[in-house]
């Protein structure tokens, strides 16, 4: 399918790797020119290299934490503007509810909602009065069924959600369409820091906790950063304009609801 966003401009946050990856590659086939984002100057200059070479499109390497203000700055100078923006960041530790002090959760939702928010805020009103405009959040299944270890995830994203709620249908009527996708496990590097964290609690091989967590999804697999990847590329395309506000949940039926 065309996707019809060829020569759109993007940036893609936290994508020298896993979801972010995934997303930079599909936009990338997809004919969309990036900026891409990650903190380790290497990693993201290398992947800026190999997506271009494989999609031929133009991707910029920004080294920054996405987390701060002064890394935004840095990724939003290089954009310039964009009409694609995919918000992103690395996850909350794992912990327990009684040890996390204030420090712990204002950490969590710089970086969890308010970054993607700061963003959203430079990067939409732009979008709109260019009359065309796509954000995807990548936020985390525990927004629908919260992670009892991940409660400082659980809490961050779902600040997120509410805020994108109010704010995707004051935007759509200006050609802009907000959603979030929510993964579940990806085999990603996360996937494997979160499998150590079973492993260790269990005095289990890591091979076994991962059997676990598998059987705990009915396709009996983890989902890739490929499969994720075309999910938001969707989400960016002209065909999605009738798509707004909306939780998209990537996980393999993990979650057993109706709705
Ligand atoms: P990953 O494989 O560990 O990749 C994380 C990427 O983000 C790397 O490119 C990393 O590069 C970059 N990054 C991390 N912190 C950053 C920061 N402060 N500023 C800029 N870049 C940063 O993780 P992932 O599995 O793709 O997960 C992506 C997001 O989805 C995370 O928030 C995670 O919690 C969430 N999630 C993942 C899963 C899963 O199963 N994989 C499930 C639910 C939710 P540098 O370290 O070099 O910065």
């Amino acid at each position: 399918m065309d996707l019809g966003i060829r020569g759109k401009r993007g940036l893609v946050c936290a994508a020298s790797k896993g979801l972010g990856r995934g997303c930079a590659e599909a936009l990338a086939e997809a004919g969309v020119d990036l900026v891409i984002n990650s903190r380790t100057e290497a990693d993201i200059t290398r992947t800026a290299r190999e997506i271009a070479a494989k999609h031929g499109v133009n991707v910029t390497p920004v080294a920054a934490d996405i987390t701060t203000e002064e890394g935004r700055a840095a990724v939003l100078a290089a954009v310039g503007q964009a009409d694609i923006l995919v918000t992103n960041a690395g996850g909350p530790p794992p912990g327990d509810w009684r040890d996390w002090n204030r420090d712990d959760f204002i950490r969590a939702i710089d970086a969890n909602m308010l970054s993607a928010i700061a963003l959203m805020q430079a990067l939409v009103p732009p979008m709109m009065e260019r009359g065309w405009g796509r954000v995807v959040n990548i936020t985390s299944q525990s927004v629908r069924s919260p992670i009892a270890v991940l409660g400082l995830s659980n809490t961050a994203r779902t600040g997120l959600t509410g805020f994108v709620a109010g704010m995707s249908r004051q935007v759509a009527g200006s050609g802009v369409c907000v959603n979030n996708i929510l993964p579940g496990i990806h085999a990603t590097d996360r996937a494997d820091s979160l499998d150590k964290g079973v492993s260790d609690k269990q005095g289990i091989s890591m091979d076994e906790a991962r059997r676990q967590r598998q059987a705990g999804i009915p396709t009996g697999t983890y989902g890739t950063p490929e499969d994720f990847g075309a999910t938001c590329a969707f989400l960016c395309s002209q065909q999605a304009r009738f798509i707004v506000g909306q939780n998209i949940l990537l996980d393999g039926g993990a979650l057993n609801v109706t709705i």
